[in-house]
């Protein structure tokens, strides 16, 4: 069976792959299994030097890489630089971990008692279409780096850069069987990994249905699971802030990548006083928004990923609630313009539901409290943002917020060296940052006896 990869801006084929299924699945657990024993016992330094040359290798063909991303994904080619870039960050920032996972000595009597983080063996990648080859990295790079061998599911849309990634893998040196890539549907190939007796974790990435899915199916075998899932951010303007900075920062914190951003701060609370000029400012901020061919350096906003898509971001949309609207290209591609709905309550499906797409909800409140108990009434705690000049409001504000990522007068949350992850129904263990360790090793501890 093959598998028709399609370019979102123009709906053309831009490839023809073969397409997996369990015997796929199968193959690459049972590779991933036999590259297991050699992977751990490579030294520290040793290990550090490979990741090192896969991220230089990454870097070297960075321009490619984006190109494909941008293609494949629809999105800003500026934007698929700045991943690939993270990509190699994300491989040299691990490439540090194997010399540093030290474990601890405990004080107890009679002995000495040690611990170690060791691996857990084959570690599943389940992966989505919206950022495809950074996410790989966030799971792939401390996976690798512990000693784990990876068999890693891209979704179906968007496979093409993870394929290109299993080649310079081998070119850079990682041995055959340790990072392998199986494309195919995520209801077969995703499923079957979830099930497979000999994958240890899952790392997934995706929507919060699939995810609780995962979570039940992973139950079968006792295996560890990490999920970051949906998200409907709220974005909190007080009246003290900044307005303008912030209605000028708005669009940045809801329609990059188009929207499909599980970081999307796409419920805007705005105090009720400084509703006006908010929107003035925000306005004039999307109408300046460039959507069009993700190839050109110019663009700020490509398609939506596929029809069925755009289908369901426009399910959300009433004429009668729309504020004001960007551009899009009309004809071929999965166009859909930056919409902003005004004045919505909380309670409104727009609201509510992650939407995935360039649509956000402005929404008035009176003071504090009421901001806080708005941004927590909802089933998701992913990521949010907090504009104001009063610096113990914005920790307060912060601290009362059930959300896994903050930022304060930014919407820039995600770096390789800081942990990123959800509360509530946005998923649970954390990728990136020192602590995305722990949840790719298990902890051994050791007594051993010294008294006579
Ligand atoms: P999914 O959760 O369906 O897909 C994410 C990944 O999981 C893909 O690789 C997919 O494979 C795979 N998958 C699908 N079903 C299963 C299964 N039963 N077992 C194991 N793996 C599976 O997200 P969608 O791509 O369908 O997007 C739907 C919605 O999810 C979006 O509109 C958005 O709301 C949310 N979403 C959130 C993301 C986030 O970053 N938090 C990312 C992507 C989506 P394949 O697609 O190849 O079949």
């Amino acid at each position: 069976m093959s598998l028709a990869v399609i370019e979102p801006a123009t709906e053309g084929v831009m490839a023809e792959i073969p397409r997996g299924g369990v015997a796929e699945v199968d193959a690459a657990v049972a590779a991933a299994k036999a590259a297991f024993p050699a992977w751990r016992a490579v030294a520290p330094a040793d290990r550090a030097m490979l990741l090192h040359r896969l991220a230089d290798a990454i870097g070297a063909e960075s321009e490619d890489l984006a190109t494909l991303e941008a293609r494949n994904a629809g999105k800003p080619i500026s934007d698929a630089r700045g991943e690939i870039g993270m990509v190699a960050d994300c491989f040299r920032y691990y490439a540090a971990a194997p010399e540093r996972l030290v474990g601890r000595t405990i004080p107890v009597a009679g002995g000495v008692d040690l611990t170690f983080r060791e691996p857990m063996g084959v570690v599943g990648l389940i992966v989505p279409w919206n950022f495809p080859l950074v996410i790989t990295s966030w799971k792939a790079a401390p996976a690798l780096a512990a000693g784990n061998t990876v068999v890693l599911k891209p979704a179906e849309l968007t496979p093409l850069t993870a394929i290109e990634l299993e080649r310079i893998a081998l070119e850079a040196g990682l041995p055959e069987g340790v990072l392998n890539v199986v494309v195919g549907p995520g209801s077969v190939c995703g499923k079957r990994l979830v099930e497979h007796p000999d994958v240890a974790k899952i790392a997934f990435t995706g929507s919060t249905e699939v995810g609780r899915g995962i979570a039940q199916g992973a139950a079968g075998t006792i295996k560890r699971v990490t999920l970051e899932l949906g998200g409907k951010s709220a974005n909190l303007v007080f009246a003290d802030a900044d307005i303008e900075a912030a209605g000028r920062a708005a669009p940045g914190g809801v329609f990059g990548n188009a929207g499909q951003d599980c970081c999307a701060r796409s419920r805007i609370l705005v105090e009720k006083s400084a509703m006006d000029e908010f929107m003035a400012a925000m306005e004039a901020a999307v109408s300046d928004i460039r959507v069009g061919d993700p190839l050109s350096d110019e663009t700020e906003m490509g398609p939506l990923i596929s029809a069925d898509q755009r289908e369901t971001v426009g399910s959300f949309v009433t004429e009668d609630d729309v504020a004001f609207r960007g551009s899009a290209p009309e004809g071929e591609g999965f166009w859909y313009p930056p919409t902003v709905l005004a004045p919505m309550t909380n309670d409104d499906r727009a609201s509510r539901d992650e939407i995935f797409g360039p649509v956000a909800c402005v929404i008035p409140f009176a003071d504090e409290a009421e901001a806080i108990r708005l941004a927590n009434d909802t089933i998701y705690g992913l990521s949010g943002s907090i504009w104001t000049r009063d610096g113990g409001r914005a920790l307060r504000v912060a601290r009362a917020i059930d959300t896994g990522v903050l930022s304060i007068n930014s919407h820039s949350s995600v770096r390789v060296s800081t942990p990123f992850g959800g509360f509530k129904q946005s998923g649970y263990g954390r990728e990136l940052g020192p602590d995305a360790l722990d949840a790719y090793t298990d902890l051994k501890n050791v007594y051993y006896r010294t008294e006579e």
